[in-house]
């Protein structure tokens, strides 16, 4: 079995679909295709839940139909014959009826997510109404019926498993399976989510689930390349990379890779692939247990940090004592990035403020505490740093007229990770691809 993921580009228009039906149609092996919802589209179902939870139903509603446009457009080129093309306008209608309906009904988390849920929906129906026009056999697997969350969050990997596995039994017949990324179904049993992005994640749970021989990731690049393209001007695709660096590139900002999408495939050991849907033929990034190279390989950039300063002369040498500290953030279920310590003082980086003030009040009893907004995490990552020459030297050299706020080194063997202020995020971004990488 082999999971091909195709994201929102690689979907966005109906040439796009009619290429990837091509993609998924080479191999002798079974594939599950997961696919996103077409691009722009969840963009659009986020607007339309923030104009309803602000009870704005007249700017929900200018969305709903300037997105329902996009879609009649859309199934006009992507199928011929006019009882398919029958058949996929009546797909659109019973989704844009839905959002219709809500306009009418009180916003709630659930139906937010009920909200976001539309676009993996629509576009998994209308690439099987084109499978269907060019005679491709196939069956779309509903990933409401096997893909779920626990209490915390978490894709329940097992569940996932027995569930997945009963239904491919089921149709041991199929060679091709449609199925939605990001959708799942949370403890409560609602519709929910995987996050923004969160396609990837459910490729790789499903490429685990069902011990799958290859992760393919297909997307509008080809592969993982060694900084972010959308800021540095010359980049250039890795070619191999460990599950190890892949994680850290796709936590600490590569937004090519969900940030937690590795551990699955990690765990069963299943080649990753990242490959281009715009150019097949590219060798693209193959993420596996071999680093392939020792040195460092990439960059990236998290924004929307928050440093946390915690100053206690008397108390920071106590044992225990950032054990209490810790307790505040595991309280508030706020997880901590990076973490620096002096004799005197010691500073953790977070990147969720819901619970800011309640963790800052709870903090007092240690010490002054400080809190620095705006900030954002560069991380440079690659196989066994310490061990390769000048890579510090290289690294500070490069970013010399940076004023670093924060450094973690130590914690891997593959990261340095600095903390900045966001308004030197591209500048550092661009001065570490000439140093680092002389690009
Ligand atoms: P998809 O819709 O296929 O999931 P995404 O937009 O989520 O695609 O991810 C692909 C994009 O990630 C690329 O177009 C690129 O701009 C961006 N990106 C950011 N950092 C990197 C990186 N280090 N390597 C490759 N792409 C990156
Ligand atoms: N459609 C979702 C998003 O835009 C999930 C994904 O594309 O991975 O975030
Ligand atoms: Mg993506």
């Amino acid at each position: 079995m082999k999971v091909m993921k195709f994201g929102g580009t690689s979907v966005g228009k109906p040439e796009r679909m009619h290429q990837v039906a091509q993609l998924i149609t080479k191999d002798a092996e079974p594939v599950i295709v997961v696919l996103s919802a077409l691009s722009g589209t969840t963009n659009s179902l986020v607007e339309i839940s923030n104009f309803l939870s602000k009870g704005d139903k007249v700017g929900a509603k200018k969305t709903i139909d300037s997105l329902e446009v996009h879609y009649r457009n859309f199934v006009k080129q992507l199928v011929a014959r006019n009882d398919l093309q029958t058949k996929a306008n009546a797909i659109v209608t019973e989704h844009f009826e839905f959002l219709n309906i809500i306009l009418r009904i009180s916003f709630s988390d659930a139906l937010n997510k009920d909200i976001l849920a539309q676009g993996e929906l629509m576009s998994t129906k209308l690439f099987c109404i084109y499978l269907e026009e060019r005679g491709i056999d196939h069956l779309l697997l509903p990933a409401l019926e096997f893909m779920s969350i626990d209490a915390n969050e978490e894709p329940q990997l097992l569940s996932i498993r027995t569930k997945l596995n009963q239904l491919l039994s089921q149709h041991n017949d199929k060679k091709l399976f449609i199925t939605q990324g990001y959708i799942c179904k949370n403890a409560k049993g609602e519709v929910d989510n995987l996050k923004r992005g969160g396609s990837d994640y459910t490729a790789s749970l499903i490429a685990a689930a069902a011990k799958a021989s290859v992760c393919e990731i297909w997307t509008d690049i080809d592969g993982m390349h060694n900084n972010d393209p959308r800021i540095v001007d010359k980049t250039i695709a890795i070619e191999q990379l460990s599950f190890e660096e892949a994680a850290e590139l796709a936590y600490f900002g590569a937004k090519i890779l969900h940030p937690t999408c590795i551990w699955p495939a990690q765990q069963e050991n299943v080649p990753v692939k990242l490959l281009n849907t715009m150019q097949p033929e590219a060798v693209g990034t193959t993420i596996t247990r071999e680093a392939g190279s020792v040195g460092v390989k990439a960059v990236a950039a998290k924004d929307g940090i928050i440093a946390i300063k915690i100053k206690s002369s008397r108390m920071l040498l106590a044992y225990g004592f950032l054990r209490k500290i810790f307790e505040v953030f595991e309280k508030y279920k706020t997880s901590i990035d990076m973490i620096t310590t002096s004799e005197v003082a010691v500073s953790v980086t977070i990147d969720n403020d819901t619970f800011l003030n309640d963790i800052i009040r709870e903090l007092e009893p240690f010490g002054t505490t400080e809190v620095d907004k705006n900030q954002t995490i560069i991380s440079i990552v690659g196989n066994e740093i310490e061990a390769t020459n000048d890579v510090m030297k290289k690294l500070f050299d490069a970013i010399e007229e940076i004023p670093v706020r924060m450094v973690s080194y130590g914690g891997s063997h593959n990261n340095v990770s600095l903390l900045v202020s966001s308004g030197y995020k591209i500048k550092t971004l661009q001065l570490l691809n000439k140093g680092l990488f002389g690009l």
